[in-house]
Protein backbone atom coordinates (compact mmCIF):
# COMPACT_ATOMS: atom_id res chain seq x y z
CA UNK A 1 0.00 0.00 0.00
CA UNK A 2 2.22 2.92 -1.33
CA UNK A 3 -0.53 5.47 0.53
CA UNK A 4 0.97 3.88 3.94
CA UNK A 5 4.41 4.62 3.16
CA UNK A 6 6.84 7.27 5.52
CA UNK A 7 8.83 9.75 5.01
CA UNK A 8 11.93 7.81 5.47
CA UNK A 9 15.13 9.31 6.91
CA UNK A 10 16.83 5.96 8.01
CA UNK A 11 20.47 6.26 7.63
CA UNK A 12 21.58 3.25 5.87
CA UNK A 13 19.28 0.98 4.78
CA UNK A 14 17.69 3.45 3.69
CA UNK A 15 14.63 5.17 1.26
CA UNK A 16 15.20 4.00 -2.17
CA UNK A 17 13.03 6.07 -5.25
CA UNK A 18 9.48 4.90 -5.05
CA UNK A 19 9.51 4.39 -9.18
CA UNK A 20 12.48 2.03 -8.74
CA UNK A 21 10.38 0.21 -5.96
CA UNK A 22 7.51 0.06 -8.28
CA UNK A 23 9.40 -1.19 -11.06
CA UNK A 24 11.09 -3.88 -9.08
CA UNK A 25 7.18 -4.43 -7.67
CA UNK A 26 6.40 -4.99 -11.40
CA UNK A 27 8.89 -7.50 -13.08
CA UNK A 28 9.01 -9.54 -9.80
CA UNK A 29 7.10 -12.35 -11.20
CA UNK A 30 8.76 -12.52 -14.82
CA UNK A 31 11.58 -10.39 -15.31
CA UNK A 32 12.43 -9.81 -18.69
CA UNK A 33 10.19 -11.72 -19.97
CA UNK A 34 12.06 -14.75 -18.90
CA UNK A 35 8.98 -16.36 -16.91
CA UNK A 36 11.62 -15.99 -13.38
CA UNK A 37 12.07 -13.59 -10.79
CA UNK A 38 15.30 -11.47 -10.79
CA UNK A 39 15.84 -13.70 -7.81
CA UNK A 40 15.65 -17.34 -9.77
CA UNK A 41 17.22 -16.28 -12.54
CA UNK A 42 21.37 -17.64 -12.88
CA UNK A 43 24.39 -15.43 -12.77
CA UNK A 44 25.30 -16.79 -15.82
CA UNK A 45 22.44 -15.99 -18.14
CA UNK A 46 21.85 -13.22 -20.61
CA UNK A 47 19.34 -12.17 -18.24
CA UNK A 48 21.63 -11.39 -15.80
CA UNK A 49 24.48 -10.30 -17.75
CA UNK A 50 22.27 -7.47 -19.35
CA UNK A 51 21.52 -6.84 -15.48
CA UNK A 52 24.98 -6.20 -14.70
CA UNK A 53 26.60 -4.46 -17.94
CA UNK A 54 23.91 -2.07 -17.67
CA UNK A 55 24.80 -1.74 -14.05
CA UNK A 56 28.40 -0.58 -14.99
CA UNK A 57 27.49 1.31 -18.05
CA UNK A 58 25.53 3.66 -16.15
CA UNK A 59 28.10 4.03 -13.61
CA UNK A 60 30.78 4.87 -16.46
CA UNK A 61 28.55 7.20 -18.20
CA UNK A 62 27.53 9.13 -14.88
CA UNK A 63 30.85 9.55 -13.23
CA UNK A 64 32.61 10.01 -16.94
CA UNK A 65 35.05 6.97 -16.23
CA UNK A 66 37.09 6.22 -18.88
CA UNK A 67 38.32 3.20 -20.08
CA UNK A 68 41.21 2.83 -17.01
CA UNK A 69 38.20 2.50 -14.51
CA UNK A 70 37.03 -1.31 -13.54
CA UNK A 71 33.16 -1.52 -11.88
CA UNK A 72 33.14 -4.45 -9.58
CA UNK A 73 30.22 -5.44 -6.98
CA UNK A 74 32.02 -7.05 -4.15
CA UNK A 75 30.17 -8.50 -1.06
CA UNK A 76 30.91 -7.74 2.53
CA UNK A 77 30.00 -4.37 2.45
CA UNK A 78 32.44 -0.86 3.27
CA UNK A 79 33.52 -2.48 6.23
CA UNK A 80 35.06 -5.62 4.07
CA UNK A 81 36.86 -2.66 2.09
CA UNK A 82 38.71 -1.46 5.44
CA UNK A 83 40.91 -4.67 4.90
CA UNK A 84 41.04 -5.65 1.30
CA UNK A 85 42.04 -2.27 0.18
CA UNK A 86 45.86 -2.44 2.63
CA UNK A 87 45.86 -5.74 1.84
CA UNK A 88 45.50 -5.23 -1.93
CA UNK A 89 47.94 -2.36 -2.32
CA UNK A 90 50.22 -2.76 0.60
CA UNK A 91 53.29 -4.66 0.93
CA UNK A 92 54.98 -4.87 3.93
CA UNK A 93 57.26 -1.77 3.40
CA UNK A 94 54.96 0.42 2.21
CA UNK A 95 52.71 2.74 4.24
CA UNK A 96 49.70 4.77 3.11
CA UNK A 97 48.06 7.87 4.71
CA UNK A 98 44.83 8.10 6.80
CA UNK A 99 42.77 11.03 7.64
CA UNK A 100 40.62 10.30 10.28
CA UNK A 101 36.81 12.19 10.62
CA UNK A 102 35.20 9.71 12.67
CA UNK A 103 33.45 6.21 13.43
CA UNK A 104 34.16 4.83 9.96
CA UNK A 105 37.34 5.99 9.13
CA UNK A 106 38.53 5.20 12.38
CA UNK A 107 37.39 1.77 11.42
CA UNK A 108 39.40 1.96 8.74
CA UNK A 109 42.94 2.60 10.31
CA UNK A 110 41.96 -0.30 12.48
CA UNK A 111 41.92 -2.69 10.00
CA UNK A 112 44.90 -1.78 8.79
CA UNK A 113 47.04 -3.09 11.79
CA UNK A 114 44.62 -6.02 11.79
CA UNK A 115 46.04 -6.71 8.47
CA UNK A 116 49.72 -6.19 9.27
CA UNK A 117 49.89 -3.13 7.06
CA UNK A 118 51.44 -0.07 7.86
CA UNK A 119 49.16 3.39 7.68
CA UNK A 120 50.13 6.83 9.26
CA UNK A 121 47.63 9.19 10.44
CA UNK A 122 48.25 12.46 9.13
CA UNK A 123 45.42 14.55 10.31
CA UNK A 124 42.04 14.08 12.72
CA UNK A 125 39.23 16.10 13.65
CA UNK A 126 39.02 14.00 16.99
CA UNK A 127 39.99 16.65 18.58
CA UNK A 128 36.76 18.39 18.39
CA UNK A 129 34.61 15.47 18.33
CA UNK A 130 34.75 15.17 14.89
CA UNK A 131 32.79 18.05 14.08
CA UNK A 132 34.66 19.01 10.97
CA UNK A 133 37.15 18.27 8.35
CA UNK A 134 40.82 18.66 8.57
CA UNK A 135 42.20 21.46 6.47
CA UNK A 136 45.29 21.97 4.66
CA UNK A 137 46.66 18.66 5.26
CA UNK A 138 50.25 17.33 4.64
CA UNK A 139 50.47 14.39 2.96
CA UNK A 140 53.32 12.13 2.39
CA UNK A 141 55.03 11.83 -0.77
CA UNK A 142 56.02 8.38 -0.46
CA UNK A 143 52.66 7.00 0.57
CA UNK A 144 51.27 4.31 -1.68
CA UNK A 145 47.73 6.17 -1.44
CA UNK A 146 45.71 8.23 0.72
CA UNK A 147 42.70 7.21 2.53
CA UNK A 148 39.48 9.75 3.18
CA UNK A 149 36.02 9.03 4.47
CA UNK A 150 33.88 11.63 1.79
CA UNK A 151 30.72 12.27 3.87
CA UNK A 152 30.88 11.05 7.58
CA UNK A 153 27.37 9.51 7.80
CA UNK A 154 27.59 9.27 11.86
CA UNK A 155 29.00 12.88 12.58
CA UNK A 156 27.06 14.37 9.22
CA UNK A 157 29.85 16.30 8.41
CA UNK A 158 31.28 15.84 4.50
CA UNK A 159 34.23 16.91 2.50
CA UNK A 160 33.25 19.80 -0.02
CA UNK A 161 35.76 19.87 -2.35
CA UNK A 162 38.97 16.81 -2.48
CA UNK A 163 42.65 17.99 -1.16
CA UNK A 164 45.38 17.96 -3.71
CA UNK A 165 47.49 14.99 -2.22
CA UNK A 166 49.90 16.01 -5.47
CA UNK A 167 49.56 13.08 -7.40
CA UNK A 168 49.30 10.11 -4.74
CA UNK A 169 45.81 8.27 -5.36
CA UNK A 170 42.94 9.03 -2.89
CA UNK A 171 41.56 5.87 -2.17
CA UNK A 172 37.81 7.27 -0.67
CA UNK A 173 34.80 5.48 1.41
CA UNK A 174 31.90 7.31 -0.44
CA UNK A 175 29.16 4.67 0.94
CA UNK A 176 27.50 7.71 1.73
CA UNK A 177 27.30 10.16 -0.56
CA UNK A 178 28.45 8.36 -3.91
CA UNK A 179 26.33 9.55 -6.85
CA UNK A 180 25.01 12.27 -5.11
CA UNK A 181 27.03 15.38 -7.24
CA UNK A 182 29.66 14.82 -9.90
CA UNK A 183 33.60 14.19 -9.42
CA UNK A 184 36.58 15.12 -10.78
CA UNK A 185 38.19 11.22 -11.07
CA UNK A 186 41.25 12.38 -11.42
CA UNK A 187 42.48 12.17 -7.95
CA UNK A 188 41.06 8.83 -7.17
CA UNK A 189 42.58 5.53 -7.37
CA UNK A 190 39.64 4.20 -5.97
CA UNK A 191 35.96 4.65 -4.76
CA UNK A 192 34.06 2.35 -2.49
CA UNK A 193 30.10 2.59 -1.28
CA UNK A 194 28.13 0.40 0.51
CA UNK A 195 25.19 0.25 -1.92
CA UNK A 196 22.31 0.54 1.24
CA UNK A 197 22.75 4.20 1.44
CA UNK A 198 22.26 6.16 -1.55
CA UNK A 199 21.70 3.12 -4.22
CA UNK A 200 20.59 0.17 -3.56
CA UNK A 201 19.75 -2.90 -0.64
CA UNK A 202 22.25 -3.65 1.34
CA UNK A 203 24.87 -6.74 0.51
CA UNK A 204 26.78 -4.96 -2.36
CA UNK A 205 29.37 -2.44 -2.17
CA UNK A 206 30.18 -0.80 -5.36
CA UNK A 207 34.16 -0.31 -5.88
CA UNK A 208 35.33 1.76 -8.91
CA UNK A 209 39.37 1.18 -9.29
CA UNK A 210 41.77 2.41 -11.38
CA UNK A 211 43.99 0.39 -13.98
CA UNK A 212 47.22 1.15 -12.26
CA UNK A 213 45.86 0.56 -9.07
CA UNK A 214 44.64 -3.06 -10.17
CA UNK A 215 48.69 -3.43 -11.51
CA UNK A 216 49.89 -2.68 -8.27
CA UNK A 217 47.88 -5.49 -6.12
CA UNK A 218 49.02 -8.15 -4.13
CA UNK A 219 48.73 -11.47 -5.87
CA UNK A 220 49.23 -13.53 -2.48
CA UNK A 221 45.79 -13.27 -1.51
CA UNK A 222 42.79 -15.80 -1.04
CA UNK A 223 40.70 -15.56 -4.62
CA UNK A 224 37.22 -14.13 -2.81
CA UNK A 225 39.95 -11.29 -1.74
CA UNK A 226 41.50 -10.26 -4.93
CA UNK A 227 40.63 -7.04 -6.57
CA UNK A 228 42.03 -8.59 -9.73
CA UNK A 229 40.21 -11.61 -9.47
CA UNK A 230 36.68 -9.45 -9.37
CA UNK A 231 37.89 -7.24 -12.67
CA UNK A 232 38.79 -10.42 -14.51
CA UNK A 233 35.43 -11.90 -13.82
CA UNK A 234 33.41 -8.83 -14.56
CA UNK A 235 32.65 -9.86 -10.51
CA UNK A 236 31.39 -13.28 -11.01
CA UNK A 237 34.14 -15.19 -10.16
CA UNK A 238 31.58 -16.75 -7.85
CA UNK A 239 28.03 -16.09 -7.35
CA UNK A 240 26.96 -12.03 -7.06
CA UNK A 241 24.74 -10.23 -5.20
CA UNK A 242 22.07 -10.28 -8.45
CA UNK A 243 19.33 -8.75 -6.55
CA UNK A 244 21.12 -6.06 -5.05
CA UNK A 245 23.08 -5.16 -8.55
CA UNK A 246 20.02 -5.05 -10.63
CA UNK A 247 18.51 -2.62 -7.76
CA UNK A 248 21.65 -0.39 -8.58
CA UNK A 249 21.05 -0.66 -12.31
CA UNK A 250 17.55 0.35 -11.76
CA UNK A 251 18.36 3.45 -9.21
CA UNK A 252 20.90 4.71 -11.92
CA UNK A 253 18.93 4.86 -14.83
CA UNK A 254 16.32 6.93 -12.31
CA UNK A 255 19.35 9.45 -12.04
CA UNK A 256 20.00 9.41 -15.90
CA UNK A 257 16.41 9.16 -16.93
CA UNK A 258 14.49 10.97 -14.27
CA UNK A 259 16.59 13.37 -12.29
CA UNK A 260 18.89 13.90 -15.46
CA UNK A 261 23.10 13.41 -13.93
CA UNK A 262 24.84 13.94 -10.99
CA UNK A 263 24.79 17.63 -11.89
CA UNK A 264 20.80 17.67 -11.56
CA UNK A 265 20.86 15.32 -8.51
CA UNK A 266 23.70 17.50 -6.61
CA UNK A 267 21.34 21.00 -7.27
CA UNK A 268 18.38 18.30 -5.81
CA UNK A 269 20.51 17.58 -2.83
CA UNK A 270 21.50 21.24 -2.29
CA UNK A 271 17.78 22.42 -2.60
CA UNK A 272 16.39 19.65 0.16
CA UNK A 273 19.87 20.37 2.38
CA UNK A 274 19.83 24.51 2.43
CA UNK A 275 16.07 24.23 3.17
CA UNK A 276 16.46 22.08 6.62
CA UNK A 277 19.83 23.91 7.63
CA UNK A 278 18.53 27.48 6.76
CA UNK A 279 15.79 26.34 9.36
CA UNK A 280 18.09 25.71 12.09
CA UNK A 281 20.22 28.09 11.64
CA UNK A 282 17.18 30.49 11.96
CA UNK A 283 15.94 28.83 15.33
CA UNK A 284 17.47 28.92 18.57
CA UNK A 285 16.03 26.08 19.45
CA UNK A 286 17.24 22.96 17.29
CA UNK A 287 21.07 23.15 16.59
CA UNK A 288 23.57 21.32 14.20
CA UNK A 289 26.73 19.50 15.73
CA UNK A 290 28.64 20.20 12.15
CA UNK A 291 30.62 23.33 11.34
CA UNK A 292 29.36 25.16 8.72
CA UNK A 293 31.71 24.72 6.22
CA UNK A 294 31.95 20.67 6.95
CA UNK A 295 28.56 20.19 6.81
CA UNK A 296 26.84 17.02 4.78
CA UNK A 297 24.24 17.18 2.20
CA UNK A 298 23.33 13.62 2.95
CA UNK A 299 23.17 13.55 6.89
CA UNK A 300 21.87 16.83 8.97
CA UNK A 301 22.87 15.81 12.37
CA UNK A 302 21.33 17.94 15.49
CA UNK A 303 20.37 18.35 18.72
CA UNK A 304 17.59 19.72 20.90
CA UNK A 305 18.26 21.58 24.42
CA UNK A 306 17.65 18.34 26.26
CA UNK A 307 18.04 14.67 26.13
CA UNK A 308 14.58 14.33 26.94
CA UNK A 309 13.03 16.70 24.40
CA UNK A 310 14.82 14.51 21.73
CA UNK A 311 12.88 11.53 23.22
CA UNK A 312 10.57 13.46 22.92
CA UNK A 313 10.74 14.69 19.19
CA UNK A 314 12.09 11.28 17.99
CA UNK A 315 8.68 9.72 19.46
CA UNK A 316 6.03 12.30 17.86
CA UNK A 317 8.08 12.77 14.79
CA UNK A 318 7.82 8.75 13.92
CA UNK A 319 3.74 9.43 14.65
CA UNK A 320 4.07 11.78 11.80
CA UNK A 321 4.96 9.17 9.60
CA UNK A 322 8.52 10.61 9.72
CA UNK A 323 10.91 7.76 10.32
CA UNK A 324 14.34 7.34 11.26
CA UNK A 325 15.57 10.58 12.51
CA UNK A 326 17.03 9.06 16.11
CA UNK A 327 20.82 9.93 16.15
CA UNK A 328 23.44 6.83 16.04
CA UNK A 329 23.61 4.93 18.56
CA UNK A 330 27.32 6.32 19.47
CA UNK A 331 26.71 9.74 19.48
CA UNK A 332 22.90 10.20 20.30
CA UNK A 333 21.02 13.75 19.15
CA UNK A 334 18.80 13.78 15.69
CA UNK A 335 19.63 12.70 12.61
CA UNK A 336 18.23 13.45 9.08
CA UNK A 337 19.92 11.33 6.80
CA UNK A 338 18.33 13.19 3.38
CA UNK A 339 19.69 11.20 0.53
CA UNK A 340 19.55 10.84 -2.98
CA UNK A 341 16.09 9.16 -2.72
CA UNK A 342 14.46 11.60 -0.16
CA UNK A 343 11.99 14.11 -1.39
CA UNK A 344 11.31 17.65 -0.92
CA UNK A 345 7.95 16.59 -0.18
CA UNK A 346 9.54 14.78 2.82
CA UNK A 347 12.01 18.08 3.95
CA UNK A 348 9.07 19.93 3.98
CA UNK A 349 6.88 17.97 6.31
CA UNK A 350 9.82 17.69 8.24
CA UNK A 351 10.38 20.99 8.30
CA UNK A 352 6.59 21.55 9.11
CA UNK A 353 6.92 19.00 12.05
CA UNK A 354 9.99 21.02 13.37
CA UNK A 355 8.69 24.45 13.59
CA UNK A 356 5.33 22.97 15.43
CA UNK A 357 7.14 20.96 18.08
CA UNK A 358 9.70 23.98 18.78
CA UNK A 359 6.31 25.94 19.55
CA UNK A 360 4.77 23.39 21.76
CA UNK A 361 7.98 22.57 23.47
CA UNK A 362 10.22 25.78 23.91
C1 LIG B 1 27.54 2.67 6.55
C2 LIG B 1 28.93 3.02 6.31
C3 LIG B 1 29.95 2.06 6.32
C4 LIG B 1 29.71 0.62 6.67
O1 LIG B 1 29.09 -0.02 5.60
P1 LIG B 1 28.77 -1.57 5.60
O2 LIG B 1 28.30 -1.78 4.21
O3 LIG B 1 27.72 -1.81 6.65
O4 LIG B 1 30.01 -2.32 5.91
C5 LIG B 1 31.23 2.47 6.03
N1 LIG B 1 31.51 3.74 5.73
C6 LIG B 1 30.56 4.70 5.71
C7 LIG B 1 30.93 6.10 5.37
C8 LIG B 1 29.24 4.36 6.00
O5 LIG B 1 28.29 5.30 5.97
Amino acid sequence: MTDKRIHNFNAGPAALPLKVLKEIQASFLNFDNSGMSITEVSHRSKYFDNVINSAVARTKRLLNLDDRFHVLFIQGGASLQFAMAPMNFLSAEDSADYVNTGTWSTKAIKEVGIVKKNCKVVASSEDKDFSYIPQDVKFSSNAKYVHLTSNNTIKGTQYQTFPDTKGVPIVCDMSSDIFSRPLDMEKFGMIYAGAQKNIGPSGTCMVILRQDMLDMCNKDLPSMLRYSIYAEKNSMYNTPPCFGIYTIDLVLKWIEEDIGGLEKMEAYNIKKADILYDFIDSSDFYRTTAQKYSRSLMNVTFRLPSEDLEKKFIAESAQKSLGGLKGHRSVGGCRASIYNATTMEGIEALVDFMKAFEKENK
